[in-house]
C-alpha cells in the first residue's frame, strides 16, 4: 500500500526534474567553481543560471542571492551577521512563534549580551505591527518576523511590519521558509532586507537554500574562508544542490497559481471534515489567511503522538507541532503563545498538503480518523461526550 504523505511543511521530496537537472553535476561536470579551466568555468556558470531562478522567484537581483546550507544557516546568519556588523545598538525583536532557528539563535546572541523582544501573538498567530513599533529602541538594530508560520500557517503582515522598521531605520529579515515557492514574494514590495529560504520545503534537495540580503546591507559573513560568493560566505559551493534549487524555483514559478488553487480547495475541504466529525475540536491558526496547504487541530483529551502513530499503523505520515519538538514532551511554544492550554496543545495534529495529494487521500485521512479518535478517547478518564 502506499503511504498518504501528508507533512510537506517537514520537507518534501525531490522532483524528478530537479534530480535529472542535478545529476551531471555530481559525475560529469564535477569541475570546482573557482578554478580558472573550462571545467570550473562550465559550473560557475551553472550556479549562477540557478541564482537568477532563485532571485527572480523573489523579485531580487542576482547579487542579492547568497546560497547557504539551508533556512537554518539562513536565519542564524541574517540574525548573528546583522548583530555584528553594526557598532551601535545591541537589541533584536522577533516573535514568540519563530521558527527554532530563529529563536535559538537569539538565545545564543542573549548569553553574548545581546538583548532580544519576544512580541506575543494574538488568538490567531499574529503579530501586532503596533507592537513591533512600541518595542524599537534607540539600540534595535533588527526586525526578524517569520512570513508563515510552520506550525499553524498563519501568514504575517509582514509589508506593515517591514514598514515600521523601516520608518525607524532599522533592518527587516523574515524567515521565508513556508512561503517561497508556495505563494507569491516580491522582497521590494514587502520591504524586506534580508530573508531566508529552503529548498527542500520546495520539492528541491536537502542541505541548499539562500539567504537574500538586501544591495548595501552591511552583514558579518559566519564562515571564513576562500572568496566563494562575493566574499561573503566562504566554502566550496554545493553545486549540484544549487543547480536543484535553481530548478525547483523555476518549477515553483511556472505552478505557483494553479498550485494554490488546488490546496486551498483540498484544505478547506479536509478543515470542514475535521470540524463537523468532531467535537472538542478547534482550529489552531487563522481560517483563510494561512498557508494553501496548512491544517493544524486542536482535538481535546487526546495525545497528539498516540493520534500520529495511530495515522502511521493506518499508512498516513501526519505530525504534532513541528518536526523538531517531536519526540520531545515540550508542548509546542506556537500552540501556546496562541493560548491553547497544555491540554489542547499536546492534542495537536498537523497536516500539510502537498504537490502530490489527491482529493482520494483527503477522504481516506477524513474516514481514518474518527475511529482513532474514539479508540484513543475511550482510554481517555477526562473525556465525556
Ligand atoms: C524548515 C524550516 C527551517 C529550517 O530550514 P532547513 O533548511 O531545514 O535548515 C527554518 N524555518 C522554517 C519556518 C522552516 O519551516
Amino acid at each position: 500500500m502506499d503511504r498518504i504523505y501528508l507533512d510537506y511543511a517537514a520537507t518534501s521530496p525531490t522532483r524528478q526534474e530537479v534530480v535529472e537537472a542535478m545529476l551531471p553535476y555530481f559525475t560529469n561536470r564535477f569541475g570546482n567553481p573557482s578554478s580558472i579551466y573550462s571545467y570550473g568555468q562550465e559550473t560557475k556558470s551553472a550556479i549562477e543560471m540557478a541564482r537568477a531562478q532563485v532571485a527572480k522567484l523573489m523579485g531580487a537581483t542576482t547579487e542579492e542571492i547568497v546560497f547557504t546550507c539551508g533556512g537554518t544557516e539562513a536565519d542564524n546568519w541574517a540574525l548573528k551577521g546583522a548583530i555584528y556588523a553594526q557598532k551601535k545598538g545591541n537589541h533584536i525583536i522577533t516573535s514568540q512563534i519563530e521558527h527554532h532557528a530563529v529563536l535559538e539563535s537569539c538565545k545564543t546572541l542573549e548569553r553574548h549580551g545581546f538583548n532580544v523582544t519576544y512580541l506575543p501573538v494574538d488568538k490567531f498567530g499574529f503579530v501586532d505591527p503596533a507592537d513591533v513599533k512600541k518595542s524599537i529602541t534607540s539600540q534595535t538594530v533588527i526586525v526578524s518576523i517569520m512570513h508563515a508560520n510552520n506550525e499553524i500557517g498563519t501568514i504575517e503582515p509582514i509589508a506593515e511590519i517591514s514598514a515600521v522598521a523601516r520608518e525607524a531605520g532599522v533592518l527587516f529579515h523574515t524567515d521565508a521558509v513556508q512561503t517561497f515557492g508556495h505563494i507569491p514574494i516580491d522582497v521590494n514590495v514587502l520591504g524586506i532586507d534580508l530573508l531566508s529560504t529552503s529548498a527542500h520545503k520546495l520539492y528541491g534537495p536537502k542541505g541548499i537554500g539562500c539567504l537574500f540580503i538586501r544591495k548595501g546591507t552591511k552583514l558579518e559573513a559566519l564562515l571564513n574562508g576562500g572568496d566563494q560568493e562575493r566574499k561573503r560566505r566562504a566554502g566550496t559551493e554545493h553545486v549540484p544542490g544549487i543547480v536543484g534549487f535553481g530548478k525547483a524555483a523555476e518549477l515553483a514559478q511556472q505552478e505557483m497559481a494553479r498550485e494554490t488553487e488546488r490546496l486551498t480547495d483540498l484544505r478547506d475541504k479536509l478543515v470542514k471534515g475535521l470540524l463537523e466529525q468532531t467535537d472538542h475540536i478547534q482550529l489552531n491558526g487563522h481560517p483563510s489567511t494561512r498557508l494553501p496547504n496548512n491544517v493544524n487541530v486542536s482535538i481535546s483529551f487526546i495525545e497528539g503522538e498516540s493520534m500520529c502513530l495511530n495515522l502511521d499503523f493506518a499508512g498516513i505520515c501526519a505530525s504534532t507541532g513541528s518536526a523538531c519538538s517531536s519526540g520531545s514532551l515540550e508542548p509546542s511554544h506556537v500552540l501556546l503563545s496562541i493560548g491553547r492550554d497544555h491540554v489542547q496543545a499536546h492534542g495537536s495534529l498537523r497536516l500539510t498538503l502537498g504537490k502530490w495529494t489527491t482529493e482520494s487521500e483527503i477522504e481516506t485521512v477524513l474516514n481514518t480518523l474518527p475511529g482513532i479518535v474514539s479508540k484513543l478517547r475511550a482510554m481517555s478518564p477526562l473525556y465525556k461526550k
